[in-house]
């Protein structure tokens, strides 16, 4: 199924024999299939909620029209059912925005201890409330690069709710940010933060796929957590647009960290002069 084979016979005044030509198909039907998955993944994702918002409005139409205590309980549910769906297609709009930018390099330039400290701050009742607290080093001196502000905010508030949201059981989450004078993988100067919890951490199996898109390690869990499936794919395609690195340390019962390597200058940019 990998190849189109032709196989043409030559004429005699060029030898005889016959011309067969290879076409390789594999990458086509990959993309293809990708692209399958996708929508029926999305398909997935978008019709779970809609079935539970088609089963309530029948209730409350029906057995529970006159129950007030069953409405309020269903119309907390739908509520928060529907809420996920608008997460789901801002997910969605997010990674397609990402993707094809993607190889748009950014230009603005960004303060990154700046920009950890607002997530920080944003994230501070979100981790209040689940117990954690939120220990922030990013030193006293301004860490610029080329960068989005927006999707660099979208990086680290993805990365560091996920340690709220799964990590929180060891009531501790760090963002530490340091300079890299010279990262050989980037080859030059580089800033790297590194988002790191005490919670249950994750199985050595999921973590290669961790960055695909709706991959979770317990579905339900994440519905639960109210999660898309989607943000560390956001996560990965923004990181690369920024020609950075991420990477995923993680235990059994030791918690989880994950890194992110940004270059302080456009590694793919040619050397002025
Ligand atoms: P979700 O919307 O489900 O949170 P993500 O792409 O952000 O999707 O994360 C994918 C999965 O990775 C999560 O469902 C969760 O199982 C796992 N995960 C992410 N961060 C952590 C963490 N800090 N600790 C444990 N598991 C994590």
């Amino acid at each position: 199924p990998y190849f189109d084979v032709t196989v043409a016979p030559l004429p005699a005044t060029l030898g005889g024999g016959a011309l067969v030509t290879l076409i390789d198909t594999a990458p086509v039907e990959g993309a293809e299939q990708i692209r399958r998955d996708f929508v029926a993944n999305v398909s997935h994702e978008l019709r779970t909620p809609l079935t539970a918002l088609i089963g309530f409005i029948e209730t409350l139409r029906g057995p529970a029209r006159n129950d007030a205590a069953a409405r309020d309980r269903f119309l907390d549910i739908m509520e928060r059912e529907t809420h996920r769906m608008n997460r789901l297609v801002s997910d969605l709009l997010s990674l397609s925005r990402v993707e094809s930018g993607e190889r748009l390099r950014p230009v603005a330039r960004v303060d990154l201890a700046v920009l950890l400290g607002g997530v920080a701050t944003t994230l501070g009742p979100a981790a209040e409330k689940a117990g954690v607290r939120i220990e922030l080093d990013t030193g006293d001196a301004p860490a610029w690069i080329p960068g989005d502000q927006d999707q660099l905010t979208q990086v680290f508030q993805n990365i560091i709710e996920n340690a709220i949201k799964y990590g929180g059981s060891g009531g501790w989450v760090g963002i530490a940010l340091r300079e890299i004078t010279h990262e050989p993988m980037l080859r030059g100067p580089a800033y790297s933060i590194e988002i790191a919890d005490r919670g249950e951490g994750i199985d050595a199996i999921h973590l290669p796929r961790l960055t695909e898109r709706f991959y979770r390690v317990d579905t339900h869990r994440s519905r639960e957590k109210g999660g898309t499936g989607l943000g560390l794919a956001i996560v990965k395609h923004i990181v690369a647009r920024h020609r950075g690195r991420l990477r995923i340390h993680s235990e059994r019962g030791q918690g989880s960290r994950f890194t992110i390597v940004l270059p302080q200058a456009s590694a793919a940019q040619p050397p002025a002069g």
